[in-house]
């Protein structure tokens, strides 16, 4: 008796410090108690003040989330339309959109704006993101209901739909001073909102939008360095966040976890041809663009990059590989890709040479899918599972502009060396070290609410920057 006691006493203590608590629902998902045999463990550990504000929002989401008798009673709000008081419960509907990367990062900004402003996170999870990702919140789900009212209209939802708040504020439906709220409004957050949407950052829009219980945003970007700008939120954020480059580490590893089915797929991969080199380098490779990035190009970039930065040897060309030991790995190179080539390439180079230092290359691509398609449950599937391996590297290159890439460095906790961008010449130079391991958002608003004047908004605060392979995003670091 003493003994178990004094055992749950140890976990009771150590669980204190961490950021997911195992309980026994969690006990189902495979990847919140196994990951860190996997990933690098953090070196960033979390503030205490974010633990304790996770086991809070924990408990206001078992206490309004779905089927809930709060839920129940806000839904009659959202149904008539009015607020009436009967409840506390705030909701954030996040609905999704886009590659599986923006939808991660837009998720992570979400719950961060849920955070902040008390409010609870629901996604409104189509069929081509099931079985991604395990329940993150104890006891209750954290997908929007199938009876939810809007469920029907609410991922058609675009710019110029009339019920969004930039269109209502546009409309002067709405404005700072308007006393009767709605019950609901729908937000438009995403690359090619305007003016009026990103209004939405203006310290004087959150107040009128902290008294409306069900916010329905759609949004496909990392819009979370922005909320950093917003002087109401400020105090708040630096005591979850001391240090401004573990804010997407942090929630993104309390937030998602692979699947039982994924996670499988993933420890399978990686035992199969990671495990047992001695150094692991995942290489991220991300053309938007086949006419304006040429393979050439690319895979110039590619060598000259991983060999000046020293991640992976150079290759004897005058010399035939000697037999190859079939026990010693030194080096293993994950490749991911939409296209085999850059793979073939990389891989017949240390199959057919020796490598300069003696060391030993191997080469992986898990999968060639060709073509995005981002409604399509399995291949989304193998994308988490890419994230993941590649979240698992000792030193990592990614593509710029690619969130895959930021949700794989954010994961593992490393900051990346960056392919800059091919636009029809080579960049000058080819790539270079993240100042952060932080994702950038790439369609920042522009706008000084107070003067009412165009201002850069990477100036305004020091942990905020202008990203390093989009000159007009901003990240933190
Ligand atoms: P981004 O477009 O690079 O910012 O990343 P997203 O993840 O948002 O969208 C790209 C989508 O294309 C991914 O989610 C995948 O569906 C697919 N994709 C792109 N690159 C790869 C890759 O290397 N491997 C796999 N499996 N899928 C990829």
């Amino acid at each position: 008796f003493f003994l178990s006691c004094f055992f749950y006493y140890l976990i009771a203590c150590c669980q204190k410090h961490l950021l997911i608590v195992i309980g026994s629902e969690e006990e189902s998902c495979i990847s919140k108690k196994q990951s860190a045999l996997y990933r690098k463990s953090s070196l960033h550990k979390p503030s205490s003040y974010l633990i304790s504000k996770l086991r809070n929002y924990e408990e206001l989401h078992k206490r309004c989330g779905p089927h809930s008798e709060s839920y129940k009673r806000s839904i009659q709000q959202l149904v008539s339309g009015e607020i009436d008081n009967s409840t506390d419960c705030k909701y954030v509907v996040w609905v999704a959109f886009c590659g599986l990367g923006n939808r991660i990062l837009s998720i992570t900004s979400a719950f961060l704006y849920a955070l902040l402003t008390n409010r609870v996170l629901l996604i409104n999870q189509e069929h081509d993101m099931a079985g991604l990702f395990c329940e993150p919140f104890p006891d209750k789900s954290w997908i929007l209901p199938e009876d939810f009212l809007f469920k029907s209209e609410i991922s058609s939802f675009e710019q110029n739909y009339n019920h969004t708040y930039g269109n209502m504020l546009k409309s002067n439906i709405i404005n700072a001073s308007t006393e009767l709220l709605p019950s609901y409004l729908f937000l438009y957050l995403s690359h090619d909102y305007d003016h009026h949407d990103k209004l939405f950052f203006c310290d004087q829009e959150q107040a009128p939008l902290s008294k409306i219980p069900w916010l329905i945003m759609k949004s496909n970007v990392y819009f979370l360095p922005s909320l950093f700008l917003i002087p109401s939120f400020e105090q708040e954020l630096n005591k979850l966040f001391p240090d401004k480059e573990t804010v997407f580490h942090h929630l993104g590893r309390y937030l998602f976890h692979p699947s039982n089915q994924v996670w499988r797929l993933i420890i399978k991969y990686y035992q199969d041809y990671l495990a047992k080199a001695e150094k692991r380098i995942g290489i991220q490779i991300r053309v938007f663009d086949v006419e304006t990035s040429p393979f050439e190009y690319v895979m110039d970039q590619i060598l000259a990059c991983t060999q000046k930065e020293k991640l992976l040897p150079e290759v004897d060309t005058e010399k035939p590989i000697a037999g190859r030991s079939k026990n010693r790995t030194n080096n293993a190179v994950l490749i991911t890709s939409l296209f085999p080539g850059y793979f073939e390439k990389l891989k017949n180079m240390y199959e057919e040479h020796p490598t300069k230092t003696g060391e030993v290359v191997a080469v992986y691509q898990p999968s060639q899918e060709e073509e995005q398609q981002s409604y399509n449950n399995s291949h989304n599937i193998q994308a988490w599972v890419e994230m993941n391996l590649l979240s698992f590297s000792d030193e990592l290159v990614t593509s710029a502009w690619s969130t895959f890439g930021y949700v794989a460095q954010g994961l593992g906790g490393v900051r990346p060396w960056i392919l800059y961008k091919i636009n029809q010449t080579k960049p000058d130079p080819l790539c270079g070290r993240g100042m952060s391991m932080e994702p950038c958002f790439h369609a920042p608003p522009v706008y000084d609410c107070k003067a009412k004047t165009t201002v850069d908004t990477a100036t305004l605060v020091p942990h905020v920057r202008h990203c390093e392979d989009i000159r007009w995003g901003i990240k933190l670091f």
